[in-house]
């Protein structure tokens, strides 16, 4: 079984629609994807019937924008209930946060003598449930002003880059909560990726293992060989599952292929029995995976 538990579509900052990421799933070869675009859980109505058109098993979650002691840590949730209020709550905030965000950025470009407008950026996010960096980015691109995603992010978007504007992100150890409130289970994403610096370490997974997190996203494009052995044994530690994912987001990022990195079998198969064992004490009715039909 090839498994893929990290993907975008248009709804955030990928380029496929969902229907279109489903068509791509079956076509790479995948017997298994999440959809997990930002923030959001819009885009899973039209996942639903597509998954099933091209049969692909489609697990329905998102990934939340959150922090920790001053770091942004992206949070995989893995078919948590969207109506539960505290999740509906916390999402729309960071997605306000998205949005007080963009006028930000725009100005401090257009202070840097790019000339660049709102509409310019709503022109390339489409169908995008709010607007990001990407975004931004593609519509840098679109100007002209550089050549592409990569190098809008090296010269102007990245934190430190003169572009660069902060926005909300939810407290992480309450929204692991949340998620399980909601019947889901919270993996983090890319726990090492970036600039990280193998954080977080051991102090802080205890905290979030205490707070209900089942899974490290440990194989990942941005983690190293080394990385991966060291979050691996953490994992072991914690017991924690162990996945891996492309964090697919179609031509907007390169080098992330679906299925580039999957998830072992065995440790999906856990990370379903930890679902449903959260949604069985959650009393809400949370999604169940969608089983492809092909
Ligand atoms: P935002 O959530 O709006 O702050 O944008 C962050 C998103 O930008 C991340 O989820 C990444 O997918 C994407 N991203 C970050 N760095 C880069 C980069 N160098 N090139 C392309 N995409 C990036
Ligand atoms: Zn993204
Ligand atoms: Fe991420
Ligand atoms: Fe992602």
């Amino acid at each position: 079984m090839r498994i893929d538990l990290h993907t975008h579509s248009r709804v955030s900052d990928g380029t496929d629609s969902p229907t279109e990421l489903m068509r791509a799933a079956r076509e790479a070869g995948l017997d298994v994807i999440a959809l997990t675009d930002h923030d959001t859980s819009a885009g899973w109505a039209e996942a639903v019937p597509a998954a099933r058109r091209y049969g692909v098993e489609l697990v329905r979650g998102m990934e939340i924008s959150t922090e920790h002691a001053g770091r942004g840590v992206h949070l995989l949730a893995y078919l948590p209930d969207p109506t539960y209020p505290p999740l509906v709550e916390e999402l729309a905030r960071i997605l306000e946060g998205r949005d007080r965000r963009l006028p930000a950025m725009i100005e401090r470009l257009r202070r840097l003598g790019v000339e660049i407008t709102e509409d310019d950026v709503h022109a390339v996010s489409g169908d995008a449930a709010a607007s990001g960096r990407p975004h931004v980015a593609d519509a840098l691109v679109a100007k002209g002003v550089v050549a592409s995603r990569d190098e809008a992010f090296e010269t102007y978007l990245s934190a430190g880059r003169p572009g660069y504007v902060s926005r909300y992100a939810a407290p992480l150890v309450d929204t692991i909560e949340t998620v399980v409130a909601a019947g889901g289970v919270a993996v983090i994403a890319h726990p090492w990726g970036r600039s990280s610096r193998q954080w977080p370490g051991p102090v802080e997974l205890e905290a979030f293992v205490a707070a209900g997190l089942s899974g490290l996203e440990v194989d990942h494009q941005d983690h190293s060989p080394r990385s991966r052995d060291r979050l691996r044994a953490l994992a072991r530690d914690f017991d924690l599952v162990v996945t891996g994912a492309s964090d697919y987001h179609g031509a907007g990022k390169v080098g992330h292929d679906l299925g580039v990195n999957t998830t072992d079998e065995a440790e999906y198969h856990r990370l379903l029995e930890r679902a449903a064992a959260s949604a069985a004490v959650s009393r809400r009715h949370p999604p169940t995976v969608v089983k492809g039909q092909a």
